[in-house]
């Protein structure tokens, strides 16, 4: 009789558990079927991996989710929560064959506000459970890594084929859309913004500057007897010099500055949040940078100056003014011999100092 009954529990649970799946998966489908709708509405690859994040917390309530994508320059990494960004950066550089940290850009996003999380690194000392799945589309190779809270069943991973499946498609299309606009906006050489583009952005920080009574500075600058160096050493020589200007720049700003390629041999750098005083600061900090640089080729050592003219937005001025200003200046930079910021940084001599 006992024996009995343990064998009709038993079959009791199975099929209870059988029944409980069976509804669990439905209710997964239910939520997937809404996710995938509503993932081919986004509009840029961070709403569709955040999309992607959401319906994998709904169904696995996952502890770790990233989602990396290899682009044409580097790896994109969107990582929730980012508290955990120390624990698997060495899994994502060694899949990716990334040398260097810094080539990764971490694009998180507040996923979960509700979340109880903190900023502050924190390890996760088990990865033993992680899980990964590919994408490889003919424009977009990408993983999902994901370290689930619930017990996977087959099902659950049906439900993650199925979402990555709509991800890849809307992600592929996304990114295509992405590169075409990038080409339209980028200076091939250089990879800085062109001036079609600056402009568009110029506007943009300028309307948000003055609605939110915000700084904004610009500076121009322009490399000295360029035509000097073409005609030395060749055009190669002279692009190769633009290039590494541009890195030099670049790396100097902060992220939310903007470096442009206006012209020939002359950049424009959009600085939101920044009165002129500490635009003049960089900008002769960058000058000192420019100077400094060796760039070796072909066995020589090439060497350039550059002059900079700096500008900020007052009330009333029109993006035209703003650049003009700017333009002004470096011109007067020129004529200053060179190799300088125009408005020069106001110098306090010691014994004035001591009276302030
Ligand atoms: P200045 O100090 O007055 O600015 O003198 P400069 O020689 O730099 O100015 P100029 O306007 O006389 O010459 C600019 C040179 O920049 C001439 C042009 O060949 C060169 N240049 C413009 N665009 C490119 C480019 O994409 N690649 C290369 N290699 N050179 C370029
Ligand atoms: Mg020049
Ligand atoms: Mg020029």
């Amino acid at each position: 009789m006992n024996q009995t009954f343990k064998l009709l529990s038993r079959r009791f649970l199975a099929a209870f558990s059988v029944i409980f799946r069976e509804a669990a998966r439905q209710a997964d489908h239910a939520v997937l079927s809404r996710h995938i709708v509503a993932l081919n509405k986004k509009t840029s690859s961070t709403d569709i991996i955040n999309e992607l994040s959401v319906c994998l917390k709904n169904t696995l309530n996952y502890r770790l989710f990233a989602f990396v994508v290899k682009k044409e320059a580097g790896v994109d990494v969107w990582l929730d929560p980012g508290m955990y960004k120390q624990s698997l950066e060495h899994i994502i550089l060694e899949d990716f064959n990334v040398e260097h940290p810094a080539d990764l850009t971490y694009l998180n996003h507040d996923f979960h506000p509700d979340d109880n999380r903190e900023n502050k690194n924190q390890h996760i000392d088990n990865l033993d459970h992680l899980i990964f799945y590919e994408i490889t589309e003919t424009n977009c190779y990408a993983r999902l890594y994901m370290l689930p809270r619930k017990p996977v069943y087959a099902f659950h991973d049906e439900v993650v084929q199925l979402i990555l499946q709509g991800c890849a498609t809307a992600l592929s299309r996304q990114l295509k859309i992405e590169s075409l606009k990038n080409a339209a906006a980028i200076d091939p050489l250089t990879g800085c913004y062109n001036r079609r583009e600056l402009e568009t952005q110029l506007c943009r920080h300028m309307s948000s500057a003055t609605r939110y009574k915000n700084n904004l500075s610009l500076f121009m600058f322009d490399l000295d007897h360029f035509k000097e160096i073409n005609d030395t050493h060749g055009h190669q020589a002279g692009d190769l010099i633009l290039k590494e200007i541009a890195f030099l720049v670049k790396d100097n700003m902060r992220q939310g500055d903007i470096l442009a390629r206006y012209g020939g041999e002359e950049f424009i750098a959009i600085l939101p949040e920044t009165g002129k005083h500490k635009a003049m600061e960089l900008a002769d900090r960058l000058r000192t940078k420019i100077a400094a640089l060796k760039i070796p080729y072909n066995g020589a050592t090439l060497q350039v100056t550059a002059s900079f003219g700096v500008s900020q937005l007052t009330s009333g001025m029109d993006m035209r003014r703003l650049i003009e200003d700017a333009d002004t200046m470096l011109y007067r930079a020129k004529r200053n011999g060179r190799n300088t910021v125009m408005p020069g940084l106001m110098k306090v001599c010691p014994s004035l100092a001591a009276t302030i």
